[in-house]
């Protein structure tokens, strides 16, 4: 369907006027053709809007021309943003603005604030949460990763088993090298979960592949309810925990939450379950945490 014309009257030209509507409505199609030829899509479907808001607000022809090109330019980020959010296979929305910092004291505050900047991101460091089941380690993976796509950086949100669980399945069909380079490419990788189940050595070996292929070249954002000084029983190799770590924990930015799980907080509440005993705090980089207790009923 070609387009309306503005409310303009033609004007009038020594008695040519019977031609002009169909001149009018040759120019309407072939702006709508460029429009579409330069896949400037939200003009094309915006443009009489656009053209009598401008005219509304009295815009000079240069203003009115930012102010149309603004429309695309916020179409397209939207288009960009909700596309990589799917590429990134969040497996809910979670927020930083949703995370209440008063019922996990050991977590502080400006640190995560910080992180959500991404600058770590940017730097290709890593960050590991460490902490026991609910204390929010995925909700703040789902949050900083949110941050990380609306900067505009490509980020993809596995769990542990389903990340190893591709790559030894890769490793049997001999597409190993296909399945490391696609883990390899989003700038930032998020792991959930490690420790849940101990790996086999072979399995271990496989994660050392991976995290070797991204060290220094993309960020991991990593959760585990093991402290690292259990990693080597996670990995069940010594060596290839201690090789893991080694790039994991180089540039990097570890949390370590200690507290209830916020899944039982309105439980306990209820007096349904008894509080944990032990206070909270927080630890830097290499920060060990003491053994979490088995969690979650
Ligand atoms: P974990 O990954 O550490 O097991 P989750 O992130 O899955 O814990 O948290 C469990 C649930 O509780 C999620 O729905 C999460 O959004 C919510 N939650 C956890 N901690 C907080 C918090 N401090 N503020 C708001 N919601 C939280
Ligand atoms: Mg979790």
């Amino acid at each position: 369907m070609p387009r309306t014309t503005q409310k303009t009257s033609a004007p009038t030209r020594g008695g040519m006027t019977a031609a002009e509507p169909a001149e009018i409505q040759r120019l309407v199609e072939d702006l709508d053709g460029m429009l579409s030829r330069l896949r400037l899509g939200a003009i094309r479907e915006q443009l009489d809007g656009l053209l009598e808001e401008a005219a509304r607000r009295q815009l000079n022809l240069r203003e009115a021309l930012a102010w149309i090109c603004a429309a695309e330019v916020a179409s397209k980020e939207q288009r960009r943003l909700s596309m990589a959010m799917t590429i990134a296979h969040f497996p809910f929305v979670r927020t930083l603005e949703g995370f209440e910092f008063e019922a996990q004291p050991s977590i502080d505050p400006g640190k995560i604030r910080d992180l959500g900047t991404c600058r770590w991101v940017a730097n290709g460091d890593n960050v590991v949460l460490l902490g026991p089941p609910g204390v929010g380690k995925t909700h703040l993976e789902v949050a900083l990763g949110r941050e990380a796509v609306a900067r505009g950086y490509t980020a993809q949100f596995t769990t542990a088993m389903e990340l190893i669980g591709a790559l030894v399945k890769a490793q049997q069909q001999g597409t190993l090298e296909m399945r490391l380079a696609q883990y390899a490419k989003p700038k930032l990788l998020i792991i959930d979960e490690l420790g849940y189940l101990p790996l086999e050595p072979e399995a271990g070996h496989l994660f050392f592949q991976l995290i070797s292929r991204r060290y220094e070249q993309g960020s991991v954002l990593i959760s585990s309810n093991r402290p690292v000084d259990e990693w080597d029983e996670v990995f069940g190799d010594q060596v290839v925990a201690a090789a893991i770590l080694d790039r994991l924990l180089h540039h990097s930015h570890v949390v370590t939450i200690r507290g209830d799980s916020y899944r039982l907080r309105e439980k306990r509440r209820s007096g349904l379950f008894r509080p944990q005993a032990g206070g909270s705090s927080s630890a830097g980089i290499g920060g060990v945490a003491p053994p979490i207790p088995a969690e979650e009923v």
